[in-house]
């Protein structure tokens, strides 16, 4: 261990709702975490405007706000947070060594992994400009903006017949548009939505180009046998074309499932003792910012048992890693030194 190394009882990895609630209760419990929040910082949310079902705000949020909330009041109980990536980390031995990209060594007794995941999309003209606009990757959270329109639901899999599906609860028509001539959709699914008269599909189609103007008004669609090609009106697009969870670093680590996932098992646990998982890294089924703060929330609570199972309880010992040297070339907004005030701050208090 370097002496500049930090020595602290829980290493959070990631600053989304899962990160951030993780923080939140080990703080609470006297752990003083330290979060590396991963850069960007505040994860999916962070590209998101209106969140209209996450619990307490009647209104909605615009998803940076929330995420800005999560973050101070993590903060408010002491959570240290380094806006750094985890470019490295020995699991092999404890307590873990995590180095980050900025050149941070930590030494944790217990790391929590909510390194979240990322949708995967078209990257076809015209679709990252209408993000927020008309075109999304999750129906659960932006159906019910698009009640009566026509909608396009880009995929042929499981989750593109859950979303159009879904999505008939409030749009006129869901065109669904597969590149192929068959599904690869699961028997029961492909059946659901084949059989629901506001679902078509449009077969051999690759969308070219998401057409619009401040909102959608149609995609562009190439035919992919003749290579003609139409433009489809339609009112908002759903790239449902799956989800890419954020586990390079882990491979060949910690255990993964075929699609990537961290596997959990005795509810947060990984494969490797003290090491925990929460939110959208293990989750493919909910994917939500609820769901992944709820179970930031049940990985703090195991992290804190089992540390006290270890006879690892309390804050971890001060000297490196206390707050006075946690090193600011980590922090790229001042993050750092807001930490520390509030750790000063409810040390007055
Ligand atoms: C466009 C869009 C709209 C959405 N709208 C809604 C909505 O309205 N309501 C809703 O409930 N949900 C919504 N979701 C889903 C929701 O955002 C996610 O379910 C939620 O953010 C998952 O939280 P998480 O903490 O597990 O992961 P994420 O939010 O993905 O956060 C992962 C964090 O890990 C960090 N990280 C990654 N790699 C590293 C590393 N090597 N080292 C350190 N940190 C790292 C990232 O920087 C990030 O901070 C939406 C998602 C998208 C993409």
């Amino acid at each position: 261990m370097k002496p500049s190394a930090m020595h602290t009882r829980v290493a959070i990895l990631g600053s989304g709702p899962a990160g951030l609630t993780a923080a939140l209760y080990t703080a609470r419990a006297n752990l003083r975490p330290i979060v590396i929040g991963g850069v960007p910082a505040g994860g999916q949310l962070m590209i998101t405007n209106e969140v209209e079902n996450y619990p307490g705000f009647p209104e909605g949020i615009q998803g940076p706000d929330l995420i800005d909330l999560f973050r101070k009041q993590a903060e408010r109980f002491g959570t240290r947070i380094l806006d750094d990536n985890v470019s490295r980390l020995d699991v092999t031995k404890r307590p873990f060594h995590l180095f980050t990209a900025g050149g941070t060594e930590i030494v944790a007794d217990a790391v929590i992994v909510a390194t979240g995941a990322q949708a995967k999309w078209l990257n076809v003209p015209g679709e990252e400009k209408l993000r927020g606009h008309g075109v999304s990757a999750c129906a659960t959270c932006d159906g019910f903006f698009f009640k009566g329109k026509e909608l396009i639901v880009a995929g042929g899999g499981d989750t593109a017949m859950e979303e159009a599906t879904f999505l008939t609860k409030f749009a006129s028509k869901v065109t669904v548009v597969h590149r192929r001539d068959t599904l690869r959709a699961s028997r029961i699914m492909s059946e659901r939505a084949r059989k629901n008269p506001k679902i078509h599909f449009l077969w051999n189609s690759a969308i070219e180009e998401v057409l619009g103007e401040g909102s959608v008004t149609g995609v562009r669609v190439r035919d992919t046998r003749t290579g003609e090609v139409r433009v489809v009106p339609c009112g908002g697009v759903f790239v449902a074309i799956g989800h890419e969870p954020t586990t390079a670093l882990f491979r060949g680590m910690l255990e993964l499932d075929a699609t990537g996932y961290l596997k959990t098992t005795e509810h947060t646990r990984t494969t490797v003792p003290g090491l925990f998982a929460a939110g959208d890294v293990q989750d493919h089924r909910y994917r939500q910012a609820v769901t992944a703060a709820g179970m930031g929330c049940m990985a703090a609570i195991d992290t804190e048992r089992w540390l006290a199972e270890e006879g690892l309880e309390g804050p971890a010992e001060e000297g490196a890693g206390s707050p006075a040297t946690v090193p600011e070339h980590g922090a790229s907004d001042g993050s750092i030194s807001r930490a520390k005030s509030a750790v000063a701050s409810e040390a007055k208090g």
